[in-house]
């Protein structure tokens, strides 16, 4: 896996403790939140603000990373959609991609409650 790739990884993982640090209360409301752009530029300290919703349909799709629309042309993919707040970025997976991990490698703080 290459260096933009693990960043972009990081940064998601950061994105999700962001996420889970909001609250329920704020996810249910839809409050909008200042996630980390995931171009994977490693100096990148851009914030996205998106609602609690919207970054839930992000993750819900392997492989969509939401940038800062500036930065849509930092990462390698396919810019699905664009604003003025953020860019979605479907990724073109790396042929000499990492198998996947089990699910045991992925923390227990990853599970909401509903
Ligand atoms: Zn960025």
């Amino acid at each position: 896996m290459n260096r933009q790739k693990r960043t972009q990884e990081l940064f998601r993982e950061v994105n999700e403790r962001i996420h889970c640090i909001v609250g329920p209360e704020a996810r249910e409301a839809g409050e909008h939140v200042e996630y980390l752009c995931e171009c994977g530029s490693l100096d990148c300290m851009e914030t996205v603000k998106l609602a609690t919703y919207q970054y839930e349909a992000v993750r819900a799709c392997a492989g969509l990373l939401v940038l800062a629309p500036a930065h849509q042309h930092e990462a390698t993919g396919r810019v699905l959609a664009h604003g003025l707040a953020y860019a979605l970025l479907e990724s073109v997976p790396n042929e000499s991609a990492d198998p996947p991990q089990p699910p045991s490698a992925r923390g227990a703080d990853h599970v909401y409650p509903q």
